[in-house]
């Protein structure tokens, strides 16, 4: 095997983990090909979290390079860039560095979050509130394309008819959504649960199983964090 350049050990996803951010617990493999199966192309395995990825790099001082997650950890705290990362994905070395980035962010938000402290999100009355927000309720969250659904059966689940989308508050005691069709409004006390997936979180409300749904985009809050919020406020109330 011929030594490879220093320039290609040193670029980042080797010299950190960009998934758990661990530092020197990644190992560099050239790529081999056996009886033509197999990519051919290095890999990178993180001890610290076991995840496994590809790599394609181009030569140069500067070396491009670009990755693609094989194996990843599901564990909560790796959740943001397990979303954002994804599986069998090339990704382009920048945005794998920015989405990593964020993860780290967003894992500590979460703890903060966890430890009870919201101060971060800058809560601040509206001013002027919609219709149906006291000027005296503080908003700790607003977030784009949220939409109410009405599930097609008691036993709720996911699915059902949409009956509003909109921006979504969070207060320090309700939630609104003002909506195309009108605004509403529910208690914190009034949620029955709280969940997310990969895709989207959902809060279920009162006994008919409405709730309200957004999707993870990259550009507003991941549906962990925008949860672990809720749950917070939610706790606070009861
Ligand atoms: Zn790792």
């Amino acid at each position: 095997m011929t030594a490879r350049p220093e320039a290609i050990l040193s670029i980042p996803p080797l010299q950190g983990c960009l998934y758990c951010h661990h530092v020197g617990t990644v190992r560099y493999a050239e790529g081999r090909k056996v009886l033509g199966l197999g990519s051919g192309l290095p890999t990178a395995t993180c001890s610290h979290c076991g995840t496994v990825a590809q790599l394609e790099i181009e030569d140069g001082d500067d070396p491009y390079w670009r990755i693609r997650y094989k194996k990843l950890n599901s564990a909560p705290e790796y959740y943001y860039v397990m979303v954002y990362l994804g599986e069998q994905r090339w990704i382009d070395g920048e945005e794998a560095m920015e989405i990593s980035r964020r993860g780290f962010v967003q894992r500590h938000r979460i703890d903060q979050v966890q430890h009870g402290d919201l101060e971060w999100l800058e809560p601040a009355p509206l001013n002027p509130p919609p219709p149906l927000m006291s000027p005296y309720e503080t908003v700790y969250l607003a977030v784009p394309d949220v939409s109410l659904w009405q599930p097609s059966s008691q036993n709720g689940g996911s699915g059902g008819s949409a009956l509003d989308v909109g921006t979504f508050y969070v207060t320090d005691r309700r939630m609104h959504l003002v909506g195309q069709q009108r605004d509403w409004s529910n208690r914190l006390a009034e949620i029955r649960s709280i969940e997310h997936d990969e895709n989207a979180w959902r809060i279920f409300i009162g006994g008919n199983r409405q709730y309200f749904t957004g999707s993870n985009t990259l550009e507003s809050l991941d549906a962990q964090l925008f949860t672990a919020i809720v749950k917070a406020l939610w706790k606070r109330e009861e």
